[in-house]
Formats: structure tokens, C-alpha cells, sequence
């Protein structure tokens, strides 16, 4: 278990991360979100003990993490850090990079290991070059596969597919994470990408103005966002008067996910359309509300200047109702 209790951190007097406290269970994963800027690689050398702690402590296993006045060498063998500029050797092979940190006395071993690695990160034709001509995301996997060689205990990973283009990235996610969770590895990924954390994150942290504004699981922060910004993070959203709606809650607006409205014949929400967004197996469409935008989906575009009625889906009336 990783156990993060209470720590502040700032780099000068300006403080970047106000007392924050969660934990993580063995082989479970947490995903830290939040916008450029909120502290999330700050968050994740802080676990790594890049940093001594001013306030707090980190714990995994119940042993301290330590900063470098402790510590002569940053890091522990049980835990790996793959950071948003993944530091790689350049002028030796992916192999050879894979392979760096695995014991020589098993040489079959080890080689069998490089092998499974390169396979996992789908770097197979590139085994051999060198890891200087390789792209960014080419060298992201490479970074991956070193950080998982030796099976830590615990894995954090800043914005682990950043570099890594939309052809390959769905299926090196996939292979990354069932891997993670087969070996119980214990998983911390910074990322803005909802794609990493919906299907994946046991929990989730919202980092905002230094302090943890939301702590969940992902699916109870989907169906009950509260702010702005943990709606955003999931979908296109709109905030709505609860009264324009007949809703039956005490608050105010409520967030509507723009796939929870649909058409309607009834008198409801009269809206006049305005722009067309291809989205590939829908069209989002911005329309005036009150002269605000809103945004639904339909399958086709639809007639600029158009006035149509929307209403809420009845799962979304169900959900928001229930908040
Ligand atoms: P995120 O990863 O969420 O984008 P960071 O943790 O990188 O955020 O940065 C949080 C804040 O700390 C930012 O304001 C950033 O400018 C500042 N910061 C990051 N690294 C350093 C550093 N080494 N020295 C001073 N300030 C830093
Ligand atoms: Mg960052």
C-alpha cells in the first residue's frame, strides 16, 4: 500500500501542492488528473523521492519515501518512474535499453525477458536500432518496457502516452495495463487523457489549485462531476438551470454530458442550431440556448438557424436526480 499522508511541497515560497493525502492499495491504480500546470509531475517525483518532503510523509509498505538529504541516489529498486522526458541511453539498441538494468548471469533469461518486453511494447522491427533515431513515441515504449523489466512493486507514469500516435496507442494501453494488473504491479498515472483513466483507474484524483478537489472512482465522478473541470475531463458538457429542465433538485444548474440530450416534439429546451462538428460517427452540434451555447449529439448535421426542442435522456434525468 502506498500511503500518502498530508504532504505540502513548493519549489520556492509559492506553494504547489497543499497538504494532500490518499493511498493506494497493492496492484491497484490511481490516476492523477488536472489541468497543465496543477502539480501532477510535481506529485509523482515527490512519490519517487526526487525531492526532501517540507511537510508530510510517503509510505509504501509502511517504509518512508525519501528525499535526497536521506538519500545518496534517488529512487528505490521496488519502485519505477518513467517521467514526461523518458531519459534514455541514445547511442545504444531498444534492446539494449530494455535490457540495461536486467542480471547478466542469466543470459537466456534475460533474453527471453528483452524479447517478451519489445513484443509487449510492439517494438519488435526495431530491436536493434539505436535509440537515438527513433521518434518520440517510439522511445516513450522504449521507456515503458525498461521501467516494467525488472517488475517493480509499484510503476508511476507521467503522461505515460503523450508521444505515442492514435494508431497504436488504444492497443499499447491495453497491453500495458492488463500487464500491470496481472502482476499485481501497484500503478500511478499523471495524465489529461480519459482514455488512460475510465476503463482503467481503480480510483481517481482531481489536483486543483495545489489541493485535491475530488477523489473517487471514476465512474462515480462521471456520474456526479460537481465542478466544471471534473465534467470537462469526461465530455463536452453544459451547465443548465435545473428550472429549465423541470428538474426535481435542490440545486441550482446542473452538468448535462451533450450526449444526454435528445430531440424532443415537446415543448422543452428551444434551441436554435448554429454549428456542425464532424465527430466521426456523430456530428456535435452547438446550438443558442438564451443566447449561450449548447451542445448536443445527433447523426446527422443539421440546418444552420434551425429551432429545435431538446430534453434530458431518462438515464441522465435519473442521474442527475439523484445527486
Ligand atoms: P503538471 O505536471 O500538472 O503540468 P507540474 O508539476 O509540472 O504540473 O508543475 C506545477 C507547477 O510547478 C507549475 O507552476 C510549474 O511551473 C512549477 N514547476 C515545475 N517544475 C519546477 C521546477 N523544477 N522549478 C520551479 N518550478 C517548477
Ligand atoms: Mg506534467
Amino acid at each position: 500500500m502506498l500511503q500518502v499522508q498530508n504532504i505540502s511541497f513548493g519549489y520556492t515560497k509559492k506553494t504547489i501542492l497543499d497538504h494532500i493525502s490518499f493511498s493506494v492499495a497493492q496492484g491497484e491504480q490511481l490516476s492523477i488528473i488536472g489541468e497543465s500546470g496543477s502539480g501532477k509531475s510535481t506529485l509523482l517525483k515527490l512519490l519517487y523521492g526526487t525531492y526532501d518532503l517540507p511537510e508530510g510523509d510517503i509510505l509504501w509498505k509502511d517504509q518512508p519515501i525519501l528525499g535526497p538529504k536521506y538519500n545518496l541516489v534517488i529512487g528505490y529498486d521496488f519502485m519505477k518512474y518513467v517521467a514526461q522526458e523518458f531519459d534514455l541511453m541514445p547511442f545504444i539498441s531498444v534492446k539494449e535499453n530494455i535490457g540495461k538494468f536486467l542480471s547478466n548471469f542469466f543470459p537466456e533469461e534475460k533474453e527471453r525477458r528483452t524479447t517478451e518486453l519489445i513484443e509487449l511494447v510492439d517494438l519488435v522491427e526495431f530491436t536493434d536500432v539505436k535509440v537515438k533515431l527513433l521518434s518520440g513515441g517510439q522511445k516513450q515504449r522504449v521507456a515503458l518496457a525498461r521501467a516494467i523489466a525488472r517488475q517493480p512493486e509499484i510503476i508511476l507514469l507521467d503522461e505515460p502516452f503523450s508521444h505515442i500516435d492514435n494508431f497504436q496507442k488504444q492497443t499499447l494501453r491495453r497491453n500495458l495495463f492488463k500487464y500491470l494488473k496481472e502482476k499485481n504491479i501497484t500503478c500511478v498515472v499523471a495524465t489529461h487523457d480519459r482514455e488512460d483513466v475510465l476503463p482503467y483507474a481503480d480510483q481517481m484524483i482531481v489536483l486543483n489549485d495545489g489541493k485535491i478537489i475530488a477523489y473517487d472512482t471514476p465512474e462515480n465522478l462521471y456520474k456526479q462531476p460537481e465542478k466544471p473541470l471534473i465534467a470537462s475531463f469526461f465530455d463536452e458538457f453544459n451547465t443548465i438551470k435545473a428550472s429549465d429542465l423541470n428538474l426535481e433538485t435542490t440545486n441550482a444548474s446542473v452538468f448535462v454530458y451533450a450526449h444526454e440530450l435528445q430531440f424532443t416534439k415537446e415543448a422543452a429546451l428551444e434551441v436554435e442550431i448554429k454549428h456542425n462538428y464532424f465527430r466521426g460517427h456523430l456530428y456535435l452540434i452547438e446550438a443558442d440556448f438564451n443566447s449561450e451555447s449548447i451542445f448536443f449529439y445527433n447523426n446527422s448535421p443539421l440546418n444552420i438557424n434551425q429551432v429545435v426542442n431538446l430534453k434530458l435522456t431518462e438515464t441522465a434525468k435519473k442521474r442527475i436526480e439523484l445527486q
